[in-house]
């Protein structure tokens, strides 16, 4: 029951082949047995699982049939969750039991997904590796010695080993797309405002947004239904209608044309990632698409740029955990300064640390105008470049990192090796574009990912894209050794 994917589980529920809660507990079987190998996990919700399970059972006998009523999820652990442990991946949230549920995390419980339990992140989301989590790293499936990829390493790696058929996730910076590519997964980071944050712990709030983690792009249009849609609640929230994001997976991609972009193609790509990468536009050419070359001058830009605004946004989000307002307090603090500098110390760990001194120096009087506002200006010109580009193009297809998953430790010395792999993902961040990841062959037994990206609200678009290639092809469907 494990290897099903969200759209045969809806099959097989609706056929009542099995329910909710079998599969349920299933699942919670399979995570207890091989979980304690990857350390997915930060927090499991076995009670409301089960609870959610036979609740949707109910529903499914009197009648209800929606794609996601009785499909377990987890959340990355950024969602508010009523009554549960909401960490962040922090010491610094280690004991806040989140008040409410965030918008996505309600939306799913209402079409009747069940939340098996609160997935693994690097520290307040910040990472491209998963090694900064509180509660430990996390490993990849693919290669236990290997990253999963991060932000979102432990939703990652909790679907490719086939604990959970889908997970949400939250993309900032790549966090969908790069553990997606790490994992084999397919992965969508929505058009800024399409999912709501209300209820998403905020690392950089003008970059953040939230979107589906699973193996196909048939299951990422499932989850992202049930997530998607206008919130009065997020002041950023865009109301646009939500379109039926299945309804299009089958459209023909005769005559779509595919940009390549020169500057993607740089000496920092290795080379095996660059070949499959063609692989999958030969793949695509077969399909009817036209391919064709385009330039984004200013792609080089993007990583200087971002990790101004996004630590700058940081620092001013995570000014609200002092001790006294939110989070962590230490022990027998000698005044409230003390109170201050050590609830923060001890909370936050190195990279929240760094982060949050790289982003108030950036925003302090005298450095503003050179750095954070200079940023703000190249953050523009990437859009621009987007925009001209989707004149002449339907979709811009690319590698999702430059190399495969890195060993465990390997850029622990190095930060900034670790931020210039987040060179082809940023971009869509910085421009509010949706991006998506999809599995697209191997180098030395680690997954890569091929990135589609498209203009804003086109999210239908590159599903039917990938959908198309996931028809054509099986990388989508290899499993890891040992899950
Ligand atoms: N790796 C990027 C960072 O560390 C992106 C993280 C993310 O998308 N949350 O900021």
């Amino acid at each position: 029951m494990h290897q099903l994917t969200l759209a045969e589980i809806a099959r097989g529920l609706a056929d009542k082949k099995f329910s909710a809660e079998e599969l349920t507990r299933t699942l919670l079987a399979r995570i207890a047995q091989l979980d304690p190998q990857i350390n997915s996990f930060i927090s499991l919700t076995e009670e409301l699982a089960l609870q959610q399970a036979k609740a949707a059972d109910v529903r499914r006998a009197s009648g209800e049939n929606g794609a996601l009523l009785g499909a377990p999820i987890g959340h990355k652990d950024l969602f508010c969750t009523q009554g549960v442990r909401t960490s962040c991946g922090s010491k610094m949230l280690d004991n806040f039991k989140a008040p409410y549920d965030a918008t996505v995390v309600a939306k799913l419980a209402a079409a009747g997904a069940v939340t098996l339990g609160k997935t693994n992140m690097d520290e307040f989301a910040m990472g491209s590796a998963n090694e900064s989590s509180y509660y430990g790293k996390v490993r990849n499936p693919w290669n236990l010695e290997h990253v999963p990829g991060g932000s979102s390493g432990g939703s990652a790696a909790a679907v490719a080993a086939r604990l959970l058929p889908a997970a949400t996730a939250t993309d900032t910076g790549g966090s969908i797309r790069q553990p997606a590519a790490f994992t084999n997964l397919t992965g969508l980071k929505p058009t800024y405002g399409r999912v709501s944050r209300w209820g998403m712990i905020a690392y950089a709030s003008s970059l953040d947004q939230g979107g589906p983690l699973a193996r196909t792009a048939e299951d990422c249009a499932l989850l992202l239904q049930g997530m998607a849609g206008f919130d009065p609640q997020d002041s950023t929230s865009i109301d646009e209608p939500v379109p039926d994001y299945s309804a299009g997976l089958n459209d023909s991609i005769q005559g779509l044309r595919i940009g390549v972009p020169k500057e993607y193609f740089s000496a920092g790509l290795d080379p095996r990632i660059a070949e499959r990468v063609h692989d999958s536009v030969k793949e695509l050419e077969k399909l009817g698409a036209v391919i064709k070359e385009i330039s984004l001058p200013n792609n080089q830009h993007a990583i200087p740029a971002y990790y101004v605004i996004a630590p700058a946004e940081a620092s001013s989000n995570l000014s609200r955990f002092d001790g006294v307002r939110f989070g962590y307090r230490c022990e027998e603090p000698k005044d409230l300064e003390d109170l201050y500098k050590r609830s923060r110390g001890e909370g936050f760990g190195a990279e929240v640390q760094r982060r949050i001194m790289v982003g108030a120096y950036a925003l302090s009087a005298g450095y503003y105008d050179a750095y954070y506002l200079k940023a703000q200006k190249i953050r523009r010109l990437i859009k621009n470049d987007f925009m001209s580009a989707f004149n002449e193009v339907d979709v811009i297809l690319g590698p999702t990192t430059p190399n495969p998953a890195w060993k465990i430790g390997a850029k622990n010395n190095d930060p900034v090796a670790e931020y210039l792999e987040d060179f082809y993902t940023i971009t869509a961040n910085l421009a509010g574009l949706p991006g998506l990841s999809m599995p697209a062959g191997f180098v030395d037994g680690l997954p890569v990912g091929v990135q589609l990206l498209a203009p804003y609200f086109q999210e239908g678009r590159l599903l039917n894209v990938a959908h198309q290639y996931q028809l054509n092809t099986d990388w989508h469907t290899r499993t890891p050794q040992g899950f």
